[in-house]
């Protein structure tokens, strides 16, 4: 045999060394479009989809099985699917329950991206949308009509945390065969489980605390099982997938989830009770205080809080102020997304459909990460002193 034909030949893949078995902690990551069959039998079966093996890469690699069943046993749900990000989890979801002629209800205060897909793209395909309030409960009956088939929640609500009442919006879908849907991805699945209050489907972007590292873009969809079947219909048709190197660090992440959440849980209160008693700020959004409009509902339907929270100031700051406040902090990254390591910032206004306490007003949004707490509230003071001299 020649070079190439030796190169292209050589041994890519040993589960065995010297006839010892190699056992890794962590699975082997299969990368690949062509899958081998072992026989022109096994192709004759793939041909007729009768093979029970993995037949080609938009399949699901090894890695990416092994990451949705253990996100699906920690949700308590039947399937899990995984997709290239958050809001493609979203979007697929979105699509896979809707057809023409469809009315959907959506909470207003969802991840921005997720209501710009829907008034956008889902439109276009005659899918009509109304938007509840970010608080809405038994009231949900309101915003329902006889061609409503989807109720889109996420709770606690991007940038402003509101919690919708999960129990009564679901005993009310189930009865008129409306399936509800719930972007989680605050909390994760170790500090809410949307399926165990009535929830069909529970979406998480993965990027945030379940991959935890700022490197990977991932999201999650786990189903009940009544409508696993119909979901897994759609993945399979559309031929979606997650890249395997995505999948395995955020199943590694999954191992660690517990102990880093538990710390930026603690870390991020602390800053909140101090920011709380400090001179500039009008009011800490954090669904953890006995101060939040749904805290019962977050002590109802939470077992923990993480290390997301908000706060506005007595005084609405000027952008030069806003600037002084971001730019002077040393240890705070100024960017989107949550749920790694580093302390991040961000600050904005956010308007609501149904309107809310805190239209026109700047809410200041912190990830709180995992460096020492005492170093991340004095660079916090630092900067808040230089407001009030100013
Ligand atoms: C970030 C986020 C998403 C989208 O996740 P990506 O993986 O970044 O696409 C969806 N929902 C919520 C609540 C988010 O915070």
């Amino acid at each position: 045999m020649k070079e190439e034909t030796i190169a292209i030949n050589s041994r890519c893949q040993s589960n065995s060394i010297n006839e010892k078995s190699v056992q890794t902690i962590n699975p082997p990551v299969h990368f690949g479009s062509t899958i081998l069959f072992e026989t022109y039998e096994d192709l004759v079966l793939a041909n007729t989809g009768q093979y029970k093996g993995l037949t080609y890469g938009t399949d699901g690699l090894p890695v990416q099985r092994a990451f949705e069943d253990a996100l699906c046993e920690m949700e308590r749900g039947h399937i899990c699917r995984t997709f290239q990000s958050g809001i493609n989890a979203i979007i697929h979801t979105l699509q896979a329950f809707t057809k023409a002629g469809d009315h959907i209800v959506i909470c207003d205060n969802v991840y921005w991206p997720t209501s710009n897909f829907s008034n956008k793209i889902l439109t276009r395909f005659g899918v009509e949308i109304t938007y509840a309030p970010s608080d809405v409960g038994s009231d949900i009956e309101e915003y329902l009509k006889d061609n409503t088939v989807l109720i889109f929640l996420e709770s606690p609500g991007s940038n402003s945390f509101e919690i919708q009442d999960i129990e009564p919006i679901t005993e009310i879908a189930q009865k008129r065969k409306i399936v509800t849907i719930m972007d989680g991805t605050w909390a994760t699945p170790l500090y809410h489980k949307p399926l165990s209050f009535g929830v069909d489907v529970s979406i998480q972007s993965v990027t945030k605390y379940i991959s935890g590292h700022s490197d990977v873009l991932l999201g999650s969809v786990t189903i009940n099982k009544k409508y696993s079947e119909a979901f897994a219909d759609y993945y399979k048709t559309l031929e979606i997938f997650a890249p395997p190197q995505d999948c395995y660090n955020a199943l590694k992440g999954l191992k660690t989830l517990k102990v880093r959440l538990k710390q930026h849980e603690q870390s991020a209160l602390t800053i909140a009770c101090w920011l709380q008693e400090h001179s500039l700020v009008d009011r800490v959004i954090h669904p953890a205080f006995a101060d939040h409009p749904q805290h019962d509902r977050w002590l109802k339907y939470f077992s923990g809080s993480s290390g997301l929270f908000a706060f506005t100031f007595k005084n609405e700051p000027n952008q030069d102020q806003l600037a002084l406040l971001i730019n002077s902090l040393q240890l705070f990254g100024i960017g989107y997304s949550w749920g790694g390591f580093k302390s991040l910032i961000t600050a904005g206004k956010y308007n609501r459909v149904n309107g809310s306490e805190f239209d026109g007003k700047t809410i200041i949004r912190l990830n709180v990460g995992l460096e020492d707490v005492e170093d991340l509230q004095n660079d916090l003071n630092n900067s808040l002193t230089l407001l009030i001299e100013k």
